[in-house]
């Protein structure tokens, strides 16, 4: 078998559909202790996530919520009820009432994967600046003018149904990592509620794999910024006046800087690689 090139780098979005026992036989704080396991080993490699997390756990677990924006993670939307019988005549109102839970909140991703127009449309109308999903595209793109779609590229459903061991998840994605610019990957705190160990070795491994690569490690939130940016459409919804005045911006990237330093990560890479990377970071970060 021919081994994939290993070139980079890219760019790597973890993220956690964070939804307790909403549509799954499982124990709330199991699922809570699974997300404590993922912030710690988050915190061992200096990586930041995105947990799309159940409206109405927003709204009803503060301790968790801090929690992960403590660790600096980006908090998102996994719809508002994860309703069992998830079906496109909600799928406005559970955007509108994720509004209503957090005024400021960036990102919204639909149960399943499964959206239509009136979702889009819903995002949109309640500024939303991100949407991820499963999609045919394989980078992002502007669904709409203000709205930016980050397709997700894998998650821990085969690991968790049986489909693919531990070797078998993380050939595939070494797979995608050879053909694509921008990976979202993600992990579910009910899987790992119901697995234990064997998933958090997985993330474990696809995490250091990543770092061995040199992939860029980024929360959605700063990837769809970063995209806008570039793409010359700086207002995303939520992020207006933070991309209009020059210190707002820096505070709201955070680190950011710090991780696209030129000096530090392109100097290892080929020609191709590096006009890639320009392409995709914003000529003020790459200068810092
Ligand atoms: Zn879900």
């Amino acid at each position: 078998m021919t081994k994939h090139r290993r070139t980079g780098p890219r760019i790597v979005t973890f993220f956690h559909d964070t939804e307790q026992d909403f549509d799954c036989d499982v124990k709330a704080i199991d699922c809570i202790e699974a997300v404590d396991k993922f912030i710690a080993l988050e915190q061992k490699h200096g990586i930041k996530t995105t947990y799309n997390v159940v409206g109405k756990i927003i709204e009803t677990q503060p301790e968790l919520i801090a929690k992960i924006r403590n660790a600096g993670h980006e908090l998102a939307f996994h719809s508002y009820s994860h309703d069992t019988n998830w079906r496109p005549e909600i799928f406005y109102n559970e955007v509108e009432s994720c509004r209503r839970v957090d005024p400021q909140v960036q990102g919204y991703r639909s149960p399943r994967s499964q959206w239509d127009q009136t979702t889009i449309a819903a995002e949109v109308a309640n500024q939303f600046g991100w949407t991820a999903e499963s999609d045919k595209a394989s980078e992002p793109y502007f669904i709409s003018d203000s709205l930016v779609r980050l397709p997700i590229c894998m998650d821990d459903w085969y690991f968790f149904t049986d489909r693919e061991d531990k070797t078998a998840w993380l050939d595939n994605f070494e797979f995608q990592f050879e053909r694509r610019n921008t990976l979202a990957i993600g992990f579910h705190d009910c899987y790992a509620a119901l697995m234990g160990n064997s998933l958090f070795e997985l993330y474990d491994g696809v995490i250091q794999r990543a770092k061995d690569y040199g992939a860029i490690i980024l929360p959605f939130g700063e990837l769809a910024t970063c995209f806008a940016h570039e793409n010359g459409k700086a207002n995303l919804p939520n992020h207006s006046t933070a991309m209009n005045n020059g210190k707002a911006h820096e505070s709201a990237l955070g680190d950011f800087r710090f991780r696209f330093n030129t000096d530090q990560i392109l100097p290892f890479y080929p020609d191709r690689v590096k006009n890639f990377a320009r392409k995709m970071i914003p000529n003020a970060l790459l200068k810092r």
